[in-house]
């Protein structure tokens, strides 16, 4: 089964059990100061569960875009090394709002799983809550009841509060949750160790595809739990990690949804995907990160030098890096990816297709604009690796703002280089150096004249111009040493 179809019937499976369709709303977060970015499928219900919004539907299902990046959950440090970790993902999801709870929603997700998508049962887990004494909770005996019958207990694990119980906060509903996790190793590899001692470690091949959330109860700003008036449903099943598993694939980069961009990609390096891990860690944090970062400006959040803005630039710059690192691209490539992209979203999510041109051409201008410092940054980090030779291998603050400043590598892509040579960084250090230079513009922003940034005589580098992308009015400041 193809990966469009995957999609397909899932949200069919879910509207002939008489739930609307709704679709994924923006990846881009503009109104909750405390999420940037979508990360799940139920951020766009939220009203509905804090009763402050009533729907005229009680169920629902659809495919929700969410980047997991910042925040409570960000996942960016596995992404490309691991292989079921995107920054960019779809949730599949089906919603109960006061209607069905754990019975339906355990007993329909094995309907679609083992008679839809044939999934071999002896493949599958179950994990239920397990209760938590501090907070006076017991086991979530009822979803261990639903579950017996139809997976037997030797396939259900009971789980801690940090896997198994779900809050949206510290405050409001919240409740126990049951997981369904996936065992693709070998047959000779599963007599060695069975997959249920593999659950929730981090196996890459023992890995979690849908999470079923019940939530029943209200967590007050006393600690205390009530029972909610009324409960709900709320799933989350990783798309690319179900077609992995559909697909019988070792990894989602080996899917259809990521072949057509990892072939692209390899192709142009000259090489082929599989044949030298560091080579395959570099195109995998390629062809996820194009799909965040294209995604995200689609919805309206460009790369720039803030917020979430820079969060979208830190991931672009991440993957021209690795690019240039590795496959030796030296000349802008992530935006020659955007044609696949629009072809293969273009009935889903309309929006990459349609505005395909100008992602392209904030892409590459991006890419232009990091590419031209980032030789002499490159550069610059062997020499102080030379340098601490014989010393503590930490990078100094001062250092590390150096890079950020004059070459554009945001900390955390120094600290990645530096892990992989062995290195750490001083971030307390460099948070200190960033605010001296917070305070320092603070002082000069009286020379700021409107739109047009004077730079002040005490930041080291060389100003070379500006340049206004047509679409967007955006000012972008290049700087070279
Ligand atoms: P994991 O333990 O693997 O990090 P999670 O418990 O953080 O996953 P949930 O918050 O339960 O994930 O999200 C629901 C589903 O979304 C997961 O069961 C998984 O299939 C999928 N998912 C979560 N994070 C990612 C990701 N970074 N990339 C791809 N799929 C993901
Ligand atoms: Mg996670
Ligand atoms: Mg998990
Ligand atoms: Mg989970």
């Amino acid at each position: 089964m193809d990966s469009k179809s995957i999609r397909t019937s899932f949200i069919k499976f879910f509207e002939d059990k008489q739930h609307q369709y709704v679709p994924s709303s923006p990846l881009v977060v503009k109104d909750d100061p405390t999420l940037m970015f979508i990360n799940a499928g139920m951020n766009q219900f939220k009203d509905l569960f804090l009763g402050n919004k009533e729907a005229d539907f009680t169920r629902a299902a659809n495919s929700q875009k969410c980047l997991r990046v910042s925040g409570k959950h960000n996942d960016l440090e596995e992404v490309g090394l691991d292989t079921y970790h995107h920054t960019m993902f779809e949730m599949l999801g089906n919603w109960s709002f006061g209607d069905y709870f754990k019975k339906e929603a355990i007993a329909w997700a094995w309907e679609l799983l083992v008679d839809v998508f044939k999934l071999p049962k002896n493949r599958l887990y179950a994990t239920v809550f397990g209760g938590d004494k501090e907070d006076g909770l017991e086991a979530d005996q009822e979803a261990y009841d639903f579950w017996e019958p139809i997976i037997g207990k030797d396939r259900i694990i009971y789980g801690s509060k940090k896997d198994n119980f779900w809050e949206m906060g510290d405050t409001g509903p919240c409740g126990p949750c049951s997981e369904i996790h996936i065992d693709l190793r070998s047959e000779a590899e599963i007599k060695q160790k069975p997959g249920h001692e593999l659950v929730n470690m981090d196996h890459p091949q023992v890995v979690e595809i849908w999470n079923l959330v019940f939530m029943q109860f209200n967590r007050l700003s006393s600690g205390e739990l009530v029972n909610l008036p009324a409960k709900h449903v709320d799933t989350g099943m990783g798309f690319e990690r179900l077609t992995m598993a559909i697909q019988g694939k070792p990894s989602t980069y080996e899917t259809d949804i990521f072949t057509p961009l990892i072939d692209f990609i390899a192709d142009k390096a000259g090489t082929k995907y599989g044949e030298n891990e560091e080579n395959d860690i570099a195109i995998r944090v390629i062809v996820d990160h194009i799909r965040a970062i294209s995604f995200a400006i689609a919805d309206g959040q460009l790369p720039s030098n803030n917020k979430a803005g820079y969060v979208i630039r830190r991931i672009l710059r991440r993957a021209v890096r690795y690019g240039y690192t590795f496959l030796d691209f030296n000349e802008p490539f992530l935006f020659q990816l955007l044609p696949l992209l629009a072809g293969q979203f273009g009935e889903i999510y309309p929006e990459i297709a349609s505005q395909q041109a100008f992602i392209s051409k904030v892409i590459q201008e991006e890419e232009l604009s990091f590419l031209r410092t980032l030789e002499n940054g490159l550069k610059k980090l062997d020499q102080i690796k030379r340098d601490l030779r014989g010393k503590e291998p930490v990078i100094d603050g001062k250092t590390v703002f150096e890079l950020y400043d004059t070459y554009g590598f945001p900390v955390d892509l120094t600290s990645l280089i530096a892990r992989e040579n062995g290195l750490s960084v001083d971030e307390e250090g460099f948070t200190k150096e960033m605010q001296q230079q917070k305070d320092r513009s603070k002082k000069a922003a009286a020379q700021e004249a409107t739109d047009w940034i004077v730079l002040s005589e005490d930041e080291a580098t060389n100003f070379i111009g500006y340049e206004q992308l047509e679409s967007t009015a955006q000012i972008i400041k290049y700087r070279e040493v």
